[in-house]
């Protein structure tokens, strides 16, 4: 726990599931207020939020999509409506589907790149402003991916996202570390999610994802949660620009293990 976030208030986008959802509840250990964004799924949303009242913050839930600014704006002015602030934004809100770069089409190509990559920069734009404008010295924490810097075939749209989320955190970071905004990012390895359900897979899979990680470990979203409720706690108040690479040492060249 890290007392200095109790009342703080964080925006998560994509929290109705999955990676985001552990964020979001782990905020609400933390006695923060939160703002729980969807796109499709109002009952996991709802789920998300009832979670957060009981484990002793405050939720409320918004559709938006984070590729869209008019949505954007709506989930900051909620922030500020409901809870009085806007402290932390996570860009959470993301997704890939694997094709053959040869096939990929452009509609998907560019679905992918506005939802994950001009998603968080809109968001990030929109925040930035509120914090500059109201002296807030807030955090904003960028959902990456090992695949940052690990090709992934089938996945070139998805990669050059996460290429694009590692300079979008280092830009920022570095234009707004005057104003004590810190900007960082988060990138997870194989993380159990409804949008990676690894344990549906076959076991062969399995094993194949097992080989890549030297932990020997599949990934839970609290995991990723404790992460971010580090970096956006003031025990990283000197913490900016950084990518943190949650993986089980996917990243470590496991092709070297013996
Ligand atoms: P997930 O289980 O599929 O959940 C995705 C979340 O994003 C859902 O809440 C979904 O909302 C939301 N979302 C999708 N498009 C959106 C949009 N346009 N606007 C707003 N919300 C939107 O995904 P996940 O596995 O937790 O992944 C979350 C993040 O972690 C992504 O950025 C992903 O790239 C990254 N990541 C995941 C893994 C992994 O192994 N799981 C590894 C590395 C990085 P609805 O359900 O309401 O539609």
């Amino acid at each position: 726990m890290y007392p200095n976030l109790e009342g703080k208030t964080a925006i998560v986008t994509g929290s109705s599931k999955g990676i985001g959802k552990g964020i979001a509840e782990r905020f609400g250990n933390e006695k923060m207020n939160v703002v729980v964004d969807y796109l499709t799924d109002p009952d996991g949303a709802s789920d998300t939020a009832e979670t957060i009242r009981q484990n002793g913050g405050q939720a409320v839930t918004v559709q938006a999509d984070v590729s869209k600014e008019a949505d954007i704006r709506k989930l900051i002015d909620t922030a500020v409506s409901e809870f009085g602030s806007l402290d932390v934004l996570v860009n959470n809100a993301g997704f890939s589907e694997s094709e053959p770069s040869k096939e990929l089409d452009l509609e998907t190509w560019q679905r992918v790149l506005d939802v994950n990559l001009t998603g968080a920069f809109i968001a990030s734009r929109e925040a930035l402003k509120y914090m500059t404008e109201h002296e807030v010295k807030g955090s904003i924490i960028n959902i990456s991916s090992v695949h940052q810097v690990m090709p992934m075939i089938e996945n070139v749209h998805y990669g050059v996202t996460k290429a694009g989320i590692k300079m979008l955190t280092e830009t920022l970071a570095i234009e707004y570390a005057a104003q004590g905004i810190r900007v960082n990012a988060i990138a997870p390895g194989a993380i159990n999610t409804p949008g990676n359900p690894i344990f549906e897979k076959s076991e062969e899979q399995q094993q194949k994802m097992l080989d890549k990680i030297p932990m020997r470990e599949i990934g839970r979203p609290e995991q990723m949660a404790a992460v971010a409720a580090w970096l956006a706690s003031s025990e990283a108040d000197y913490v900016t620009g950084a990518t943190l690479f949650a993986d089980g040492g996917m990243t470590l060249y496991p092709s070297q293990l013996k």
